[in-house]
């Protein structure tokens, strides 16, 4: 730590770097930065910097306003493109803390740790990969909700010879590596205008950190190229929505534990109960995977008939089942092994969408949960009474029911900690009142002539 900090500062009076962002993330995933001169930084890193907790969401009561910002030195990062000639900028993640100097129990950061340090305890390293999907558009107008264009007509793996699109990727891949970030593939996906992004994968901590840091980066690239970039899960009626596919993975040292060369499908016992504990917590940790009212139109939309979408509306788990909430790739080398959850979307909390995964993963391999048999079959395209009779849990299918699973769910509360589990359920029930009392174009548009 003391190293890292000496790094800091040298770094920052070698390279003459004039503004030092101090980031973290509120509780609904939102990122917060305030700027500091490096001359600030030495008394930074002894005191943190103080802030009015009560302007953050989520962070505090008005009574109990003060918090402290801790930069984390592991996680200093020059950002060489910004600043256009007027002198570089870097940034840290920070640790929220109370005035007494204990962590924050509204920090999504600490949610995350916590849950990282239960699976140290067991001898287990979480690893991440996120497949990050947004869209690209030319104009977006939200004061008037309108369609946005998309900036492209692409589709699946399309090369366009010369577009915005894949001049873009370039130069937002470009930049990821520039700050550190590195990126193992990159595709246009099926609808108009959207592009995948893949990350490498990284310790869970880690690889949150990176997908903060990703969406500002392709959103301060998407501007300089005059197009929005946007992670709104779903915003086309007939057009698949963002996802962002994780793949987890358990190490113990050097070994990945979900590997067993001698099982038929070569998962550990461990790997098995995991996935059988993302299964049956998945309804109960939905509401913090898909934390918006519109991330239920994607989730739902694979219901629906006559739509293209790769989104699980059902838990089922399987091998090359693209329609199942969990799936488990086809790995070569042992240390690949790892289960991809796909409901997740673009615009999670990833620190606290990552605690709960592990949260429920843990849970099922501490109680020695039963993984129930995988399914090649299409979960979508069956009848509800075939999808009852196989046993085939719907996800919750709008954010009202999934807060209610939520409101239930002991495991939860407790990977959330008390703080962060309240604030969620009323911040989220006033969204869904909000959307539910909304009298929409659609109603108008059908019901003006009754
Ligand atoms: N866009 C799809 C989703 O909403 C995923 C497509 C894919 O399989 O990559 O999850
Ligand atoms: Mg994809
Ligand atoms: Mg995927």
């Amino acid at each position: 730590m003391e190293r890292q900090k000496e790094f800091v500062l040298r770094t920052l009076e070698e390279r003459d770097i004039r503004f030092v962002r101090l980031w973290f993330t509120d509780v609904l995933g939102t990122l917060k930065s305030v700027s500091v001169a490096p001359a600030e930084l030495e008394s930074a890193f002894e005191e943190g910097i103080g802030f009015d907790g009560s302007a953050i969401e989520g962070f505090a009561r008005v009574y109990e306003s003060d918090m402290v910002a801790m930069p984390d030195p592991t996680t200093f990062q020059v950002f060489p493109f910004e600043g256009r000639g007027i002198g570089e900028s870097a940034r840290m993640f920070c640790d929220i803390l109370t005035p007494e100097g204990a962590p924050s129990w509204a920090d999504p950061r600490h949610v995350l740790r916590r849950s990282l340090s239960k699976a140290a305890d067991r001898g287990f390293t979480f690893y991440v990969h996120p497949e990050i999907e947004f869209f690209l558009f030319k104009d977006i107008f939200p004061e008037t909700g309108a369609k946005p264009e998309p900036v492209d007509d692409g589709g699946y793996f399309d090369h366009t010879t010369h577009s915005v699109a894949r001049d873009f990727r370039r130069q937002a891949i470009l930049a990821l590596e520039r700050v550190g970030i590195s990126v193992e593939f990159s595709h246009h996906e099926v609808a108009p205008g959207q592009q995948e992004i893949d990350l490498r994968y990284a310790d869970a901590l880690t690889t949150a950190d990176n997908i903060m840091t990703f969406r500002h980066v392709v959103k301060e690239i998407a501007m300089t190229s005059d197009v929005t970039a946007s992670f709104m899960p779903k915003p086309y009626n007939t057009q698949p929505g963002s996802g962002m596919h994780s793949h987890l993975s358990l190490f113990e040292g050097e070994d990945n534990a979900f590997h067993d060369p001698g099982d038929e499908q070569r998962l550990s016992k461990t790997a098995k109960a995991f996935i059988a504990g993302l299964l049956r917590h998945a309804p109960e940790f939905t509401a913090i995977t898909n934390q918006w009212v519109n991330s239920y139109k994607r989730l739902y939309s694979s219901a629906q008939p006559g739509q293209i979408s790769e989104a699980p509306s059902y838990v089922s788990w399987g091998k090359a089942n693209r329609s199942a909430l969990v799936r488990v790739p086809v790995y070569g080398k042992p240390n690949s092994a790892r289960v991809e959850i796909r409901s997740l979307d673009s615009a999670t909390n990833p620190y606290l969408a990552y605690a709960v995964l592990l949260g429920a993963g843990l849970k099922g391999i501490e109680e020695g949960y039963e993984l129930p048999p995988g399914t090649e079959d299409d979960v979508s395209a069956l009848t509800g009474a075939e999808r009852r009779a196989a046993g085939y849990q719907p996800l919750p299918a709008n954010l009202e029911e999934a807060l209610d699973k939520m409101e239930s769910s002991e495991l939860v509360a407790e990977v959330l900690g008390e703080h962060v589990f309240d604030y969620f359920l009323k911040n989220k029930r006033q969204e869904w009142e909000d959307y539910r009392t909304q009298v929409t174009a659609f109603e108008r548009k059908r019901y003006i002539n009754l």
